[in-house]
């Protein structure tokens, strides 16, 4: 099964990042090509066995930690900027699911154990300190192929001056990197707040600040019954939207109910699931196709990116 197999490059890639190879790390990420020259160079032509089994350890490593980096990239024009959904084409078909403010113990876990039934990913807003007091389903979540972002540590929405901003971002960057070993480009702002400080600085710092464009309610104050939940989600879903769902931030066993019936209900849509990186991957390439097809849009693209700076 090549998911398995996937799951089994994810786990070697965590160890390999989070034991703390630096050196292998560091040119591992340097990419494919600038590291077998590398090797060629100081390659003797006639290799031992030894030689050659380390090499294919290597390569695998590497190949998994390109793997992990890909999964986790978002094409750069996208970065810098603030996202709700993707705008793709009315035949496109693809929707990505996300869960906010987790992981926690019990609900994170048995959303992921759906997602794996369905065959299905999804991105995970984590909080920092809920990565500080539940580790292992962070490292879960990520061993599973789920891509992470960033969620700032406390979850505040009042005012932030700028080092109090960085201090939120960058402290989660941090444990959501020595726990999982992912470098999350992704960022959403707790409860949407894009005014606050938090948002300007992850711009700043090249983040994909991302919104979303549907949600099921699960976190409002008078939360819909699960029913309510599913048909939130399933009305207004459309190619390329982003669903909002929570996996913490209190009791969730109601989203539990609700994801395999909106999951179902997407399906039967016409609907896959992709993950924001997936997702914004999907836009750039159509974009691209109309760009090659006609020079008019890719003209209109520009002043579009300099804004973003
Ligand atoms: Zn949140």
């Amino acid at each position: 099964m090549s998911s398995q197999k996937l799951s089994a490059s994810l786990k070697l890639i965590v160890i390999t990042l989070a034991t703390g190879a630096s050196t292998l790390g560091m040119s591992l990420l340097l990419g494919t090509t600038k590291f077998d020259h590398l090797w060629g160079i100081q390659q003797p032509k006639s290799e031992s066995t030894k030689a050659s089994q380390h090499k294919a350890m290597i390569a695998s490593a590497q190949a998994a930690s390109l793997a992990i980096n890909q999964m986790n990239q978002v094409p750069k024009k996208f970065q810098g900027t603030v996202i709700y959904e993707a705008k793709l084409k009315a035949n496109e078909k693809v929707i990505a699911l996300t869960f906010d403010d987790g992981p926690s113990p019990k609900n994170t876990a048995q959303i992921l154990e759906i997602l794996q039934k369905n065959n299905i990913k999804a991105t995970f807003f984590m909080i920092g300190q809920m990565v500080k007091y539940f580790p292992q389903v962070a490292k879960q979540v990520a061993a599973d192929g789920e891509v992470i972002g960033n969620h700032t540590w406390h979850h505040w929405y009042r005012h932030m001056d700028a080092p109090t901003a960085a201090n939120e971002i960058n402290r989660t960057a941090d444990i959501i990197y020595q726990t999982t070993g992912v470098k999350t480009i992704l960022f959403r702002p707790p409860g949407g707040f894009l005014n606050n400080g938090l948002a300007e600085y992850a711009k700043n710092q090249k983040y994909a600040v991302m919104m979303w464009s549907e949600e099921s309610g699960d976190a409002q104050r008078r939360s819909p019954q699960v029913p309510g939940m599913v048909k939130n989600v399933l009305k207004s879903a459309k190619p390329g939207a982003i669903v909002l769902m929570h996996d913490g931030g209190g009791n969730r066993s109601r989203t539990v109910q609700a994801l395999p019936q909106i999951i179902d209900g997407l399906k039967a849509q016409g609907y896959r699931f992709v993950t924001i990186p997936e997702l914004l991957e999907i836009e750039a390439q159509e974009k691209n196709l109309v760009t090659a097809a006609s020079p008019v849009v890719a003209n209109h693209e520009y002043p579009n990116n300099q804004l973003n700076h």
